[in-house]
């Protein structure tokens, strides 16, 4: 019997990566919804080579679009926020919870909540609402099966040990295409350069957290919702050749490491295939060619944005919520060129060191905080492009 497969935001990066492993693997699978934001022509064509029960386009503008490009299929449509969390309530054997930042939310707490497993690449979800997140998937029993790769690689080793045989966690980082760049340097960045990642391709988005390692930041807020040892016992370490993935370091000092290739295709088929394994097309890990590993320990000088995060993370309450929304915004205006690479990083301190925002106790509180810091990090934005 084909497992049935919901995949939410199927046109991007990490969509793409899964769609590449279901091509290959057509009699396993059953897609039942693919997603998009506003993409009808790529959306459409991945509808009809899939052949979906539903299709949902986010921007509600879209329908029309949609409809008459997939008229005739018999494959449902929709558009509209609600229509995203309505599918992700549909009956699935797995969500891939594969959109990008708070916008995919809604309907990943929908799916958890239905009781459905979900294949996690949406960290900004975790990050924002991980205390409600973990207790909707405990209260329904469903399955958090992280796709970071980091996550995932600490999910693989972890493999059934207590939280209390762990000494440590460590989540390793590439450092990013800044690395080795200069603070005074790194002022004068473009766009371009910082999307061009050393190992890995991937969304914009995520790109430009990488470059400022805010990404391992959101990453280390990740994993202290999926993996509880407590913050003192994670830390990041700078691994520039991304083959080891991340780390466990058991109470009698045993270490575990999941190494592979730069490739999400391998953690993506980890949590497809979870609890067993599939073949992938990846390259296989050739260790005597890559010769050697270096590690280095991050530089919090030059990346403050691991140190924000873990403060954020302490700090708790709704602060990790305002901090991913003030870093989508600026991440946005940098990426559309109307602030500097630093202008990301103080945007989002400018937004944390304002008041703390009520603890959210519900999902609309989470909305409500994110939208707020959303429209105080504009206020900064606005700032730095008439000062
Ligand atoms: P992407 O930008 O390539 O794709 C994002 C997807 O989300 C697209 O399908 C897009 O249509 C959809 N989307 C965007 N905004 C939306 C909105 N407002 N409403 C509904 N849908 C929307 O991003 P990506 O690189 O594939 O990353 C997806 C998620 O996975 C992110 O949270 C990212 O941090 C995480 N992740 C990605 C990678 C990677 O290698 N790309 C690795 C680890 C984690
Ligand atoms: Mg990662």
């Amino acid at each position: 019997m084909p497992r049935s497969l919901a995949i939410f935001g199927a046109t991007g990066s990490v969509g793409q990566s899964t769609l590449d492993l279901v091509r290959r693997n057509r009699d396993d699978w059953h897609v039942s919804v693919l997603t998009a934001n506003s993409d009808v022509v790529e959306l459409a064509a991945l509808a009809r080579e899939f052949r979906p029960d539903l299709a949902v386009i986010a921007d509600a503008d879209a329908y029309q679009g949609l409809a008459n490009a997939l008229d005739g299929t018999g494959i449902s449509v929709a558009a509209g926020q609600a229509a995203l969390v309505e599918a992700a309530q549909q009956p699935a054997d797995l969500v891939m919870a594969a959109i990008v930042g708070c916008a995919g939310l809604a309907p990943t707490m929908a799916a958890l909540a239905a009781g459905t497993n979900v294949a996690l690449a949406n960290k900004e979800a975790l990050v924002s609402a991980g205390a409600l997140m973990t207790a909707a998937a405990t209260a329904s029993g469903a399955r958090i099966l992280p796709v970071d790769s980091e996550h995932n690689a600490i999910f693989q080793c972890l493999a059934g040990a207590t939280y209390d045989q762990v000494a440590r966690i460590t989540l390793t980082a590439s450092g990013g295409p800044f690395r080795t760049m200069s603070a005074a340097d790194m002022a004068r960045v473009t766009p371009a350069q910082a999307v061009a990642h050393p190992n890995w391709s991937m969304g914009a988005k995520i790109s430009v957290d990488s470059a400022t390692m805010m990404n391992k930041g959101l990453e280390l807020i990740e994993a202290h919702h999926l993996f509880p040892v407590g913050l003192e016992r994670i830390q990041i370490l700078v691994h520039p050749q991304s083959v080891i993935h991340s780390m466990v370091e058991f109470v009698d000092r045993s270490t575990l490491a999941q190494l592979g290739a730069p490739d999400m295709r391998i953690p993506i088929a980890s949590a497809l295939a979870w609890p067993d394994r599939m073949v992938t097309p990846c390259t296989p890990l050739d260790l005597a060619s890559i010769g050697r590993l270096d590690f280095e320990a991050p530089d919090e000088v030059r990346f403050p944005a691991t140190a924000l995060c873990r403060a954020a993370i302490a700090e708790g309450g709704g602060r990790p919520a305002q901090l991913n929304a003030a870093n989508e915004i600026a991440v946005a205006a940098f990426l559309a060129g109307r602030i500097s690479f630093p202008a990301i990083i103080d945007t989002v301190r400018a937004v944390i060191d304002g008041e703390a925002p009520p603890a959210p106790t519900a999902l609309q509180d989470i909305f409500s905080i994110d939208a707020a810091a959303r429209a105080a990090a504009m206020r900064r934005v606005e700032s730095f492009e008439h000062a």
